[in-house]
């Protein structure tokens, strides 16, 4: 079992270095009591970094984390001595390849925002989103009318503009059943998610996730949308880059 540190709290989000105990050593990974790495899921991708036992040996590279039933696998490349020395019990610094992580939460929020902004102008739901360097895909549930990309533009710039506060609550299951939100209703929850997390865009959407996000549309910054290619008529597909090759407009 491992416990998902980046999950209770925005702040929590945003943690880069932590302590955890190793508690499995299946082949090639490491299973930790508890973990800030996020492991792919829901269209976002896997954190990488690097685990360190302190005082001692060199930093072991983290190339993949996955969940493995209640556990987080971290799976791991790096000398045989400094695999070695992560054995069962020993408590370990990680360090989250932190660049690329920010990344990843600036385009799951931008993606969460524009999905809202979609549904409530067109009516139109999202089947799945993925997202990857400084690119996501929004796959709806049908075309988009002509002309969409450009009030979807206005609608990116504004929430860069607005800084709209990002948080989390939790409801019962049941409270989230009997109360769903529409634009969310598409995509069937797991039976065993209770209670639901939250990701609430001030005055712009609540929506389940289980991802990392950022705490303001503001550390966006600006999105610019592409029309997807070769496809005369509305396409199904919104496609995004996060603007200036991903430079935050934060000092990181
Ligand atoms: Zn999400």
């Amino acid at each position: 079992m491992t416990e998902l540190s980046y999950l209770p709290s925005m702040d929590a989000a945003y943690t880069r270095r932590f302590r955890a105990r190793v508690v499995a050593r299946p082949p090639g990974a490491v299973v930790l009591d508890r973990t800030f790495f996020y492991p792919a899921g829901g269209g976002q991708p896997s954190d990488l970094g690097t685990l360190l036992v302190p005082g001692a040996g060199t930093a072991i590279e983290v190339v993949d984390v996955v969940r493995q039933g209640s556990g987080v696998a971290h799976r791991i490349r790096g000398p045989a001595s400094g695999l070695a020395a992560l054995g069962v019990g020993t408590e370990v610094e990680g360090a989250i390849d932190w660049a690329r992580r920010f990344r990843h939460m600036r385009l799951h929020t931008s993606q969460h925002y524009l999905s809202a902004r979609i549904f409530e102008r067109y009516g139109i739901r999202t089947r799945r989103a993925s997202l990857r360097g400084i690119a996501a895909n929004i796959d709806l549930e049908r075309a988009l009318p002509e002309g969409a990309l450009n009030e979807l533009r206005e609608d990116a710039d504004r929430m860069a503009r607005e800084a709209r506060e990002v948080r989390i609550r939790e409801v019962p299951r049941a409270v989230w059943d009997q109360h769903p939100t529409a634009r969310s209703a598409l995509v069937p929850l797991a039976p065993d998610v209770d209670p639901v997390r939250l990701i609430e865009i001030d005055g712009v959407d609540l929506c389940p996730c289980g991802g990392t996000h950022v705490r303001s549309t503001a550390e966006v910054g600006a999105v610019e949308l592409r029309p997807v290619g070769g496809r005369a008529a509305g396409s199904a597909r919104v496609s995004y880059v996060l603007a200036n090759g991903g430079a935050s407009i934060r000092r990181e």
